[in-house]
Parts: structure tokens; C-alpha cells; sequence
């Protein structure tokens, strides 16, 4: 078991006060941050000025950050910043702040003494800067630095791995990647605008989680100037740097893409403003100004990114029919929940994730119908009852503890499926008309706030529970939020649109019913929910009548390919192999390949093929991929020997 050291926070407030602190055992303390160094307590980040040079033949961004602070705590004469695998080169601090009047008209910047302190493998190294005392309230504190080759929120493509044959580099910053390309305070409990200007290749075009000019043409020597107005945690800061082109879908919406991909997916996510108007009728008005969506390269790990004003989304959701399209309700849903009232510890995530997922449910609902999202929410249960039998009841509370723990430890589907069942449960109890209201209520009072699930719990309390007596009691609401399991009174979503897939599958499996008539008229989720279906291993002729009758192993749609290569590589089908060997190598959504190498690493002969394919598709996951298929493939223990 590895520990944590105690956070250099921890260490500080102790030292400046007599309460009790925080530590990784016993209680857990709702309002701390168990995954930042930073010393919130005595300086808030008020606004981020960021100067980046990206640097494409050295895979580096290299330059500043001037982060704006306000110093509540007058006898703080050290600020602590997160930091992981970064190269800090200098700190400084602007004098004029400390000098007062004598230098009003120039700006004086002094250097300040720092350290980096022994870098921790989640948390990475506390930067400790020493300051001289000040009354003044605000300063100006900037650090010049550089990313390294570990800086694992960076993905590097080169010209070989994109469509258009131009380097692409991409942020992802959840949950505390931003600390590995930015030194500042990386928690959710600190929100802060920005402003940021990038340089970089002339030939590309740099997009950041902010106002973004879909007319801009690059400045001198690529230079690119971007403004976010809105108060954000760090998790949320992005850049991405490709050669993109961008295509209008609607008065405030647009897809941003690499030319092969363009007209793709401006067709795949043309109902882009009628799922924020669907959620802004039901959920109060979009805050955000624009929304737009940047198709990634393949390698992207999620399916995609809440980054405000501008979702980073998988390209394996662009299949032609917009049958994948609930992960834009999903992430354009995040511009309430999450982004706009977010989570303010990691612990808290479901926070972010259940509400967004219920919130996907009911765009879904009214832009492609009931039945549609009833499907979709049956399927989502069944991965959640997958996880339910697999995760230690500790691990099943949607308020989590992840002290000592990496906070990607969260990401299973109890924050997301739990949750939005949490959220059912409550509307179902309540009433459409007053949930709704109460949901309105809770964006409107917490806007560009973080929230933990405490917090969360008093205010249903108060706007909900109370304001309603006698229908649901805070004990319930205890149990849904803070024990394992899944409630008895959980209310289930339900559809009928399975049952003739349910009827087919066994027709099918009777040898009663030949496959080519099955399924004419069978959407997507159908066909997901059919082979997820099938019985634990199928003989080689059953597979092949599926390949043959609908060309499974070409699919463009990714997810039915991933329930289909979980059959291929189950009943060893060979003739499926050469394409799953492609499916691997082309994606590195981790939820569509984890499984997959998983499932191969099971016998011998898939183990050789794992080993062979990740070694080819290695280059081209990203860091995280990496590290989380290594793990499946070639676990530390071995690797040592
Ligand atoms: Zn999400």
C-alpha cells in the first residue's frame, strides 16, 4: 500500500492554526481537497494569464503563467502551487503590489525564492514560493516554466498518426491533469478566469476552453490570443493545436475538425442547438455565449470532454446516422452541471456526472424521442449492475472516499449511473414540475461555484425535502448518497423496444431463425443490447452467419464493433482477428479498448496478440491509455523481472 505524504497545505495550516486538520485516515473532511498541495486557505487564484510557446519538434510548451492572487491571510508569507513533471524556471512577483505607491507608473517584477518539493506519483511536487508579508490583499505572481516529456496531460501526434498529416497536440486536464502543464492551484474549490495567448506552427490553428473566433486566422507567427471571461476550475483550462478547419452548424454552434473529418461531423452534430434549447427550456439559459465541438484524433481517451464553450469529442461517435450522439447531450448537459456548478473535490464527482447524465437523458428524450433514451438508460443499468458486482461496497458510494488514492480511481459508472438514478429517484418522488424547479433553483443559486456533496445534501434540505414533507426523508437521501449498493426503491428505467431483440436472439440461437432476418429495422442501441446478449461463447459457424449477414467486423459504428470483438475474442473467431487487430491500433478510447485487451489477456493465445497489437498501437495512445493498458498487459510484476 502506498501513502501519501501529508499535503504541504496540511502541514501549513497546522502550522497557522490550532484546529484540527485533515489527514488520510479517519473522518473525512467534506470541505478539503485530499488531491492539492495548494494552501487555498491563505491564497486564492483570482485569474490566470497564460504566455505559451508550443513547440512542436521538441513536444514541449514552454513560457508563463501570471496567476492573479488574493492573500486572505495577511501572515502567509508562502504559497503552495501543484506541480507535476513540470520544469520551473523562475518566479517572480510583481513589485508594484508590495512596493506601493513609489513604482505605480512601471512594472517592477522581483525574484522570489521557491522550491519544488519530492514529488509524490499521484499529487505530483508541491512548488513552495516564499513571499515577503503583505497587507496589499492582491499580487501578481508569475512563473516561467516548462513541460516535459512525463507532462501526462499532453498528447504529442505527429504528422504520421492524423488524418491530415500535421502534428496535433491536446490537453485533457481532468481530474488533476492541469497541474502537468500549468503550475497553479489544481483543485475544483478554485475558480478563476483567464486570458491566454499561444504561439505556435503557422500552418495550425490553436483552440482553447474559451472564446474562440471561428474567422481567426493565425497572428504573427501563429499567434493566437484567447480571452475566458467565466470563472473556471483548472480542470477545465484546454488546448488543442491541429490543423482544423471549422464548420458552422447553427447561429452559436459549430464543429471544429481536420478537413477529412469535417463535413462528417458538422452532419453527425447538426442537432447541436436543438439539445440546448431542449435542456435551456427545461434547465434555465446556456451561460456559456458559443458552443462548439472539436472532433479529436482517435487516440483521445474518453469519449469526451466538457472543456466550456468548446466539448472535445471521440471520433468514434461520428457513424453516419447519429446514433452515438447522447455523448453531446452528455457534455453540452455538463455546461450546468459540472461547469457551471461543479464539483468541488474529487470525492464530489458524481456531482458532475450523475447530474449530467440525467440531464443526457432528458435531451435525449426530447430531441430523438422516448424510446430512444428509455433504451439508452436500460443500458446504462445494465453496465452499472456489471460494476455493482465487481467493486468493493466501499467503492459503490457515490460520495467516495479517494483520500491516498488517484482520483481517476472514481471514474466507474457509479458517479455517472447511480447518480443519474439518484436524480430518478427524486423526480420520480417529487414530481417533474417540482424537481425541475428545484434543479433551476440549484444552478441559479450555485452558478460558477463548487459544491460538495454535503453542501449538495443541506440545500436538497432545504429547497426539496422540506419544502415537500413526508415524501422522501434525508435518511433516504443518506443511503443513495453514502452506502453501497443500489437502494431497494431505486426506480428503474424501462422499455419494450428489447423485448423482440430478446425473441430474435433466441429464435436465433435455436437455429430457428436465419440471421439475415433479423433486426431490419433495429436501431443501434438494439443491436448493442442483442450482442451483449448472446450466451458466453458462440461456435465459429454462428459468428461467421453474423459477420456475414451484417458485416459486424466492419461496423462503423465503434460501440456495436466493441460488443462485437468481445464475442470474437471469447470464442476465438479467427477470421475477426485481423480487424480487432485494426479496431485497437486505430482507437484509444479507453472504454472501448480496456475491455478488449482485457478479454484477450484471458487466455494464452489472446495474451500473445495483446502484447503484439499494443506494441504497434502504443505511439499512438495517449499517456493515460498507456499507463492503464500496461497494467492489463504486462503488470508491474512482470515488467521488473
Ligand atoms: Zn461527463
Amino acid at each position: 500500500m502506498r501513502r501519501l505524504l501529508l499535503p504541504a497545505s496540511l502541514a501549513m495550516s497546522a502550522a497557522f492554526s490550532c484546529g484540527a486538520s485533515p489527514t488520510d485516515s479517519g473522518p473525512i473532511d467534506p470541505a478539503f481537497d485530499y488531491h492539492s498541495y495548494a494552501n487555498v486557505d491563505q491564497f486564492r487564484t483570482t485569474h490566470l494569464d497564460l504566455d505559451l510557446r508550443v513547440d512542436f519538434q521538441f513536444k514541449n510548451i514552454a513560457g508563463s503563467v501570471t496567476l492573479e492572487l488574493k492573500r486572505l491571510d495577511p501572515r502567509s508569507t508562502q504559497l503552495v502551487l501543484d506541480t507535476k513533471d513540470l520544469m520551473i524556471l523562475d518566479v517572480t512577483q510583481k513589485a508594484n503590489d508590495v512596493l506601493g505607491a513609489t513604482a505605480k507608473n512601471q512594472t517592477i517584477w522581483v525574484s522570489r525564492p521557491f522550491h519544488l518539493e519530492k514529488p509524490d506519483p499521484i499529487l505530483g511536487s508541491a512548488l513552495v514560493i516564499d513571499l515577503p508579508p503583505s497587507k496589499k490583499g492582491t499580487e501578481s505572481i508569475k512563473i516561467d516554466y516548462e513541460t516535459t516529456d512525463a507532462s501526462s496531460a499532453l498528447q504529442w501526434l505527429t504528422e504520421k498518426q492524423t488524418a491530415s498529416h500535421k502534428p496535433f497536440l491536446y490537453t485533457e486536464s481532468e481530474p488533476i491533469g492541469a497541474r502537468t502543464w500549468i503550475p497553479l492551484q489544481d483543485t475544483p474549490q478554485i475558480r478563476a478566469p483567464y486570458k491566454a495567448k499561444v504561439h505556435t506552427d503557422d500552418r495550425l490553428r490553436a483552440v482553447m476552453s474559451a472564446e474562440n473566433d471561428p474567422k481567426a486566422k493565425p497572428g504573427v507567427a501563429g499567434a493566437y490570443s484567447f480571452v475566458m471571461p467565466q470563472a473556471v476550475p483548472s480542470y477545465l483550462i484546454a488546448l488543442a493545436v491541429g490543423d482544423l478547419e471549422f464548420q458552422e452548424t447553427g447561429p452559436r454552434t459549430g464543429v471544429y475538425a481536420e478537413k477529412s473529418m469535417i463535413k462528417a461531423a458538422a452532419k453527425e452534430f447538426a442537432d447541436t442547438e436543438s439539445m440546448i434549447q431542449a435542456n435551456e427550456k427545461m434547465f434555465g439559459s446556456y451561460r456559456w455565449s458559443r458552443y462548439d465541438i472539436l472532433v479529436m484524433p482517435p487516440s483521445f481517451p474518453e469519449g469526451g470532454m466538457e472543456n466550456p464553450r468548446l466539448s472535445f469529442i471521440t471520433p468514434t461517435v461520428i457513424v453516419g446516422d447519429k446514433s452515438l450522439v447522447s455523448v453531446i447531450a452528455h457534455e453540452l448537459a455538463h455546461s450546468w452541471a459540472g461547469n457551471l456548478v461543479g464539483n468541488a473535490t474529487w470525492r464530489d464527482f458524481w456531482l458532475n456526472e450523475g447530474f449530467t447524465d440525467y440531464m443526457e437523458s432528458r435531451i435525449m428524450t426530447a430531441v430523438y424521442g422516448e424510446p430512444r433514451a428509455s433504451m439508452e438508460a436500460v443500458l446504462g443499468v445494465k453496465s452499472l449492475q456489471a460494476d455493482l458486482a465487481k467493486l468493493k461496497p466501499a467503492d459503490q458510494i457515490l460520495a467516495i472516499d479517494l483520500r491516498d488514492r488517484d482520483p481517476g480511481d472514481g471514474l466507474t459508472n457509479i458517479p455517472y449511473e447511480k447518480g443519474r438514478l439518484f436524480l430518478n429517484y427524486l423526480d420520480a418522488k417529487f414530481g417533474r414540475e417540482h424537481f425541475d424547479a428545484f434543479l433551476r433553483g440549484y444552478f441559479d443559486h450555485f452558478a460558477f461555484k463548487s459544491v460538495n456533496s454535503e453542501q449538495f445534501i443541506s440545500y436538497l434540505q432545504e429547497n426539496l425535502l422540506d419544502r415537500f414533507p413526508g415524501i422522501v426523508t434525508r435518511a433516504q437521501v443518506n443511503t443513495w448518497i453514502l452506502s453501497p449498493g443500489l437502494p431497494a426503491d431505486a426506480v428503474l428505467p424501462v422499455t419494450n423496444l428489447f423485448q423482440p431483440v430478446d425473441t430474435a436472439r433466441d429464435a436465433w440461437l435455436a437455429g430457428k431463425l436465419p440471421a439475415k432476418k433479423i433486426g431490419a429495422d433495429w436501431l443501434a442501441q438494439q443491436w448493442l443490447y442483442f450482442l451483449d446478449g448472446m450466451p458466453p461463447t458462440l461456435s465459429t459457424a454462428q459468428l461467421a452467419d453474423l459477420d456475414k449477414a451484417f458485416g459486424l467486423s466492419k461496423s462503423p459504428n465503434a460501440e456495436i464493433g466493441h460488443s462485437w470483438f468481445k464475442l470474437v475474442i471469447v470464442s476465438n473467431y479467427q477470421p475477426g482477428f485481423p480487424r480487432l487487430e485494426e479496431y485497437l491500433k486505430t482507437i484509444g478510447r479507453r472504454k472501448l479498448i480496456e475491455p478488449l485487451y482485457e478479454s484477450l489477456m484471458k487466455t494464452s493465445a489472446g495474451t500473445e496478440v495483446a502484447k503484439r497489437v499494443f506494441a504497434k498501437a502504443r505511439p499512438g495512445y495517449h499517456p493515460e491509455t498507456v499507463k492503464a493498458i500496461e497494467a492489463i498487459v504486462a503488470p508491474k510484476e512482470e515488467a521488473s523481472e
